[in-house]
């Protein structure tokens, strides 16, 4: 079990040990919400382990996810797909644990040109390619 915890501490997320492959999105909600960088998210289950969930606000972003946030101190906690699997993908930045991989990069066609990749050996895909993926797995 690895702990993540918000800025204020309010919020203590327990995620799971073998937990440790990042995936960035460039998508514009994930940058908006997200101070102008992609969201590292941390792929973890559809159970969310949380301490203090009280002060956890949830914000539905679009029709098949919901965002998590700290009431107190507004730190992103969760991506969470609301339809399908139900998965819950935490902010890497909750989580003092430095032994991430960034595995994936996705809405690459979103991302600003100011903006460089994270990691050159990153899968990437683009807008079109994350969503004939979505499709094939709802067949
Ligand atoms: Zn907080
Ligand atoms: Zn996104």
């Amino acid at each position: 079990m690895q702990i993540g915890k918000c800025q204020c501490g309010a919020v203590e997320i327990q995620a799971p040990e073998n937990m440790n492959k990042i995936g960035a999105c460039y998508c514009a909600t994930c940058r908006k919400i997200n101070g102008g960088g992609p969201l590292l998210g941390l792929h973890g289950n559809s159970e969310l382990k949380a301490s203090g969930q009280e002060h956890i606000e949830r914000y539905a972003s679009s029709d098949w996810a919901e965002r998590g946030f700290c009431k107190k101190c507004g730190t992103t906690l969760f991506y969470h797909l609301t339809v399908g699997s139900r998965d819950y993908i935490y902010s890497a930045g909750l989580f003092e644990n430095a032994d991430f991989e960034i595995t994936s990069e996705i809405f690459v066609d979103a991302k600003p040109d100011y903006m460089g990749f994270l990691s050159e050996n990153s899968v990437k895909k683009t807008t079109q390619q994350v969503f004939d993926e979505v499709n094939k797995n709802d067949a």
